[in-house]
């Protein structure tokens, strides 16, 4: 079997490294420009102290180079993965957790592995992200069996935003 882009030997997602890359800078992009960003406009990019953070503030300055205007009291954006979508949507319903509706996820449609593994390709250095939490590792177990759980957890934590 081959990347499905290239012919190349695949190593992550069906993908080889340089195919890999490019899809991840293109969803980011994409969903960055589906955000509706206006030149120069105040963001927020919330540091979370982690890779996540890192890789976020890379494709902003290194990828998609849309000068924007990076202040505390811009449109808040937080660097959020599926697998932290997935489970604060859990949390809001098991734990009454309050949801932050407030903010921009734009890593949301990458899972925490697809954000190292893009890190580690582009050397972006930062704290790595661990989910040991109890419903985290729920997640983890129903993943096994249900292959798309995360995404789908995800999704209904977007729509269910105003809720
Ligand atoms: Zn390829």
């Amino acid at each position: 079997m081959a990347c499905k882009k290239c012919s190349k030997y695949p190593v992550r997602r069906n993908m080889c490294n340089k195919c890999f890359v490019e899809w991840f800078e293109k969803s980011s992009r994409k969903e960055i420009r589906e955000s509706g960003f206006k030149k120069n406009e105040k963001v927020h990019l919330i540091d979370t102290e982690d890779i996540n953070y890192s890789v976020l503030r890379h494709i902003f300055e290194q990828v998609i180079k849309l000068p924007l205007t990076f202040t505390e009291d811009g449109k808040k954006i937080f660097p959020s993965s599926m697998d932290s979508e997935a489970r604060d949507l859990l949390e809001r319903f098991f734990k009454e957790r309050k949801a932050n509706t407030k903010s921009i996820h734009l890593l949301k449609n990458f899972e925490q592995d697809d954000i190292e593994y893009y890190a580690e390709l582009k050397r972006i250095n930062g704290r790595k992200k661990t989910y040991s939490d109890d419903t985290s590792i729920l997640i983890k177990a129903l993943d096994k069996n249900f292959k798309n759980i995360k995404t789908s957890l995800s999704k209904a934590q977007q729509s269910l935003k105003d809720l």
